[in-house]
């Protein structure tokens, strides 16, 4: 990969401050070993191909993810996302299959929680704009204003014209908590296609292992330490082909009168979720459902969450809170091996 020398200072700024949670501890990188690392979906990605595959996967890969960012980014105004956007309160948009199929899935989230995970969470993403640099608290007015407009019901899908629309003005839709997810499911079916027998897929902390190694010793993904540098862990999470995603809110939030605002809101107050968790991780083998259900978690907390992940069979998840304990749910320590010694397991 070649980058212009500003391409390359704003990618290490955004390598600074974007949310990489976890990460694959696999075998150093071989002479022989095809990986690309590019900047989408907001965030760093990275495909290693351990076995199997050519330059073109990769490239496939790559294209594919621009794509779903060209697609799904509330964040530029030439996406399908903000033209649904645009049109709130208007008329309804056509958009493509896999933007059709992601807000349906994340409003399959919102009627399970209840709103608490919500695609339309859009205006209040916008009006706290955390991680920009200058935050501070809004003014209540504009709150509860931005609030007022978060209503899954209101986004009226059609699939016989395969159109969204956002019922009232000002509305607007983001999907910043599962396109990821559903981007690394959509790189899986590449990779299959192209008879790739080990790989991992990096986008930002959404981590897939894909196949089996070679020596067929598990993968091993680590889950980051909050208070050490990146790339310090604080457990692994071994087993065989999963997706492990991490929702946390120690790197992008800010701090007002002694207080942490960060970037998973409450849709029920409208200021970020209040609770003494740092990250929430979780296990599976669908990581357009990790990527939702670690969010979804972490804004329902510890209780909740452990009930509301009893429906999602051979799905674990990994809690964090301020205080240094760890939860797990059910079955999640066959999967998730402690290491930082400054950590405990508790339980609710
Ligand atoms: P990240 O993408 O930063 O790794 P998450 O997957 O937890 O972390 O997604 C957080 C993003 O989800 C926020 O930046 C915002 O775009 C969106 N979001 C925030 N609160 C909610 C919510 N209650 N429901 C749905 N999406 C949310
Ligand atoms: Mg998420």
């Amino acid at each position: 990969m070649r980058y212009s020398t500003t391409m390359t200072s704003r990618w290490l700024i955004v390598v600074l401050l974007c949310i990489a949670a976890t990460f694959a501890i696999s075998p150093s990188l071989h002479a022989e070993e095809l990986s690309k690392t590019d900047f989408v979906l907001g965030t760093v990605c990275t495909v290693r191909l351990l076995e199997g595959g050519s330059k073109a996967t990769l490239d496939e890969s790559f294209s594919r993810l621009r794509t779903i960012e060209d697609h799904m980014s509330a964040n530029r105004d030439d996406t399908e996302i903000s033209q649904v956007n645009a049109m709130a309160g208007k008329t309804p948009v056509k958009v493509s299959e896999d933007t059709f199929y992601v807000i349906s899935k994340a409003l399959e989230y919102a009627r399970l929680t209840n709103g608490a995970f919500d695609p339309s969470v859009g205006p209040l993403v916008k009006l706290w704009n955390i991680g920009n640099g200058d935050e501070k608290v809004p003014p209540t007015e504009k709150i509860l204003a931005a609030k007022a407009l978060v209503d899954w019901r209101q986004v009226v899908l059609d699939a016989t014209t395969r159109t969204v629309f956002l019922k009232k003005p000002g509305m607007a839709l983001d999907l910043g908590a599962i396109a990821k997810g559903y981007a690394a499911d959509e790189i899986e079916k590449i990779l299959l296609n192209h008879k790739v027998k080990a790989a991992v897929i990096d986008l930002g902390g959404n981590v897939f292992v894909f196949g089996s190694k070679k020596d067929k010793s598990p993968w091993r993904i680590g889950i980051q330490n909050p208070e050490s540098e990146r790339g310090e862990y604080l457990g692994i999470v071994s087993g065989g082909q999963m997706t492990v995603v991490t929702s946390g809110v120690y790197e992008r939030y800010f701090i007002e009168n002694g207080k942490r605002y960060h970037h998973i809101m409450s849709t029920q107050t409208g200021f970020p979720v209040d609770n003494d968790l740092i990250s929430v991780s979780i296990v599976s083998k669908s990581s357009i459902d990790a990527d939702a259900l670690s969010t979804v978690l972490f804004v329902l907390g510890i209780e909740k969450g452990m009930e509301f992940l009893k429906q999602f069979p051979d799905t674990y998840a990994i809690f964090i809170d301020k205080d240094h304990n760890v939860y797990l749910s059910p079955g999640a320590g066959k999967v998730f091996n402690l290491q930082d010694k400054s950590y405990r397991y508790a339980e609710k």
